[in-house]
């Protein structure tokens, strides 16, 4: 079933189904945001409302025995039907869950349909290699990806404009903001508005504060969840979204400052706005072309971080070329990772005690194996087999 078919299905559900969003999970419980505003009308929201305040909504809910018969999972991000709702004791039992339209897989949370990448212009000040190392790992994910530049405060008006201009480059319009300043986050909380965002980027950045500033409650929230279960000791995967003001949902990812890139050679190209726009235009000559001066290669060189692209191929190529190695460790083979990125296999040499053995007794053994001990064509063959390593 596809997004739209989904969305159809929201609005013929039951009058008297609860449906909510899966906010957090804390051991085998989950916490759920019921969806109000959208699904319900204002009469059907009174019970919700009833109850009041953001931290009262949320509803602690364990999974039916029967979705658990069959197997089925529920993650952060999950629409979900409630059954049995309490309302005074904030309780209720999930007996459904709506087809996921994206799975992330770290953070784990379904039906993400953006990340927000943050960095800051300064303090720390702004890397293009580190910044471009967090692009293609949010392009890899395939969602949309949207980039906001933070302390605008630090730097001058000129240098904002150089960076809007470089990155424009790159194929990327940045929000340019201060969270300090509320009045510049209205054109990024436009983009989030009614939409499922993650946000990553390197510590120190101003994340934390932008969810704050964004959701006054964000706080209270963390605290209510926390206080209700023992947070830290009882949450199995600290993933979290909070419910922005004007409708949409949040999640931080917990700081890393160097993500690992694992795709393949084509994938991280396709990574590249660049990239993606020359191959818009034209097609290389090869199908599998990596762009580094092939003939007839449509991408070329005359682009900004057209480095930065061949460094992550080579962290790729060294990368696939151990994990071959690692392996076919068993196997007598040695994994080559050639020019144009493709996998060689060389026949490698036998272990060092074998080595000792002269040319001619190592042929004398081989004439006496083959003589005095085979039974089976099997053995024939490996003794074929051990003989092509020496030759
Ligand atoms: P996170 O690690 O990305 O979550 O970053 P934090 O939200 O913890 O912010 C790191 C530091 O940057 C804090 O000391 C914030 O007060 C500061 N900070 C956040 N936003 C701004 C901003 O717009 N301007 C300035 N000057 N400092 C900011
Ligand atoms: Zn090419």
């Amino acid at each position: 079933m596809d997004f739209l078919e989904a969305e159809t299905d929201w609005v013929n559900c039951a009058a008297e189904d609860l449906w909510g969003v899966v906010v957090a999970i804390q051991a085998n419980y989950y916490w759920v945001q019921p969806l109000s505003q959208r699904t319900y009308s204002p009469a059907q929201r009174s019970p919700v409302a009833e109850f009041g305040g953001q931290a009262g909504t949320h509803l602690l809910c364990y999974r039916r025995a029967r979705l658990r018969k069959i197997g089925q999972q529920v993650m952060v991000g999950d629409q979900v039907r409630v059954e049995d709702p309490d309302w005074a004791g904030g309780r209720g039992a999930i007996s459904a869950v709506q087809p996921r339209k994206t799975v992330l897989d770290r953070p784990p949370i379904a039906n993400v349909d953006q990340v927000l990448l943050m960095f800051a212009l300064a303090e720390p000040d702004l890397d293009p290699q580190q910044l471009s190392r967090f692009l293609v790992k949010a392009e890899s994910t395939q969602l949309e990806v949207c980039l906001c530049l933070n302390k605008k405060d630090l730097v001058s008006p000129e240098r904002q404009e150089s960076w809007r201009q470089r990155l424009s480059q790159w194929g990327y319009h940045p929000q340019i903001v201060s969270v300090q300043a509320e009045h510049s986050l209205q054109d990024l909380a436009r983009q989030l508005q009614s939409h499922t965002t993650v946000i990553a980027g390197p510590s120190g950045v101003g994340k934390s504060s932008l969810i704050n500033q964004l959701i006054p409650y964000a706080d209270l929230r963390t605290n209510t969840v926390s206080g209700k279960l023992g947070r830290g000791r009882h949450t199995t995967r600290h993933v979290e979204l909070f419910e922005l003001p004007c409708g949409g949902l949040l999640a931080d990812t917990p700081g890393f400052n160097q993500p690992d890139i694992d795709l393949t050679f084509v994938d991280l190209g396709n990574c590249f706005p660049e990239i993606r726009e020359r191959l818009r235009e034209h097609h290389c000559q090869f199908k599998d072309c990596l762009h580094r001066d092939e003939p007839g290669c449509a991408v070329g060189r005359d682009w900004e971080r057209y480095a930065f692209y061949l460094d992550l191929l080579e962290e790729l190529m060294a990368q696939r070329e151990a994990f071959y190695q690692r392996r076919d460790e068993e196997t007598n083979l040695k994994i080559k990772v050639g020019e144009a990125g493709q996998i060689q296999h060389e026949p490698k040499l036998q272990a060092k005690k074998y080595r000792r053995v002269s040319r001619k007794s190592q042929k004398q053994a081989l004439h006496e194996l083959r003589y005095d001990l085979p039974e089976s064509i099997d053995d024939l063959e490996s003794v074929d087999e051990f003989e092509a390593d020496w030759h």
